[in-house]
């Protein structure tokens, strides 16, 4: 789960296990969830490798946990939210090529390339999705361009802007919008998973590795309606806790497990 956090990294590391995590019900059957443990994993803001703690919250009927990633995060991506979106932006808006949007925004290039082409590949129905968001806000109708990209880039435009006129998201911010909506998953795999699914997970409901058909890709289905509150927006998704690049931190289970 990403919940909207408008805490700069800086701020969200000096906090620490202090900062006013939201406590959002349980995405499978709306009970509430406690705070369960949580985990620590990296971040790279601004060249800099910083380490977060992640809470996970646990549903005890459902008797799984999720993770609770801040929403500068996407799922498995060891830099933030705004750094992928700004090369994504570049790129994909075509105001330079994947290797200068690379050295601009200080990240390897074959990382820039990885995410643009995720992207790209996602393009298609992360437009329709993010159109059908920003039109489901009230916000400006946008219409399939002939690049995939673009459409998706003024896709995303459009949904934030329209949703920046709802109380709270102006502070986080369009990247930070976009992976909160997504689950996290912007430019996650789209039709596999990256870790290996235990099947015995399956049988217990809903789970971090979730069988297919409980992916959500699009993130329409989402209210976005109180992002600062404990009422999240409903993204029936929990993040793992294994990111791709690097540095994979691995998720600590409840205690005891
Ligand atoms: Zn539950």
């Amino acid at each position: 789960m990403v919940w909207p956090c408008p805490l700069t990294v800086d701020a969200y590391v000096a906090a620490g296990r202090e900062v006013e995590f939201p406590r959002p019900d349980c995405p499978a059957c709306a009970g509430p969830m406690m705070f369960w443990s949580g985990y620590r994993r990296h971040v790279r803001a601004a060249g800099r490798c910083r380490k977060i703690f992640v809470p996970r919250l646990r549903c005890a009927p459902c008797r799984v946990s999720h993770a609770l990633l801040p929403a500068f995060t996407l799922a498995w991506r060891l830099d933030v939210a705004e750094t992928v979106g700004m090369v994504i932006a570049e790129v994909a808006g075509g105001a330079r090529g994947a290797r200068p949007a690379a050295a601009r925004a200080g990240v390897p290039y074959t990382t820039a390339r990885g995410w643009v082409r995720r992207f790209a590949g996602r393009a298609p129905e992360l437009g329709v999705a993010f159109a059908a968001l920003a039109v489901e806000l009230g916000g400006q109708v946008i219409g399939p361009a002939a690049d995939a990209g673009g459409f998706a880039l003024a896709a995303v435009g459009a949904a934030f802007a329209a949703a920046a006129c709802l109380p709270g998201w102006p502070a986080v911010g369009a990247w930070r919008f976009a992976s909160s909506v997504s689950g996290g998953r912007l430019i996650a795999a789209r039709s596999q998973s990256r870790r290996p699914a235990p099947a015995a997970t399956h049988n217990r409901g809903h789970h971090q590795d979730l069988p297919e058909r409980e992916r959500p890709t699009l993130p329409t289905h989402v209210q976005i309606a109180q992002p600062l509150t404990p009422a999240q927006p409903q993204v029936n998704v929990c993040i793992g806790c294994a990111p791709s690049d690097s540095e994979a931190p691995s998720s600590n289970g409840p205690p005891g497990t």
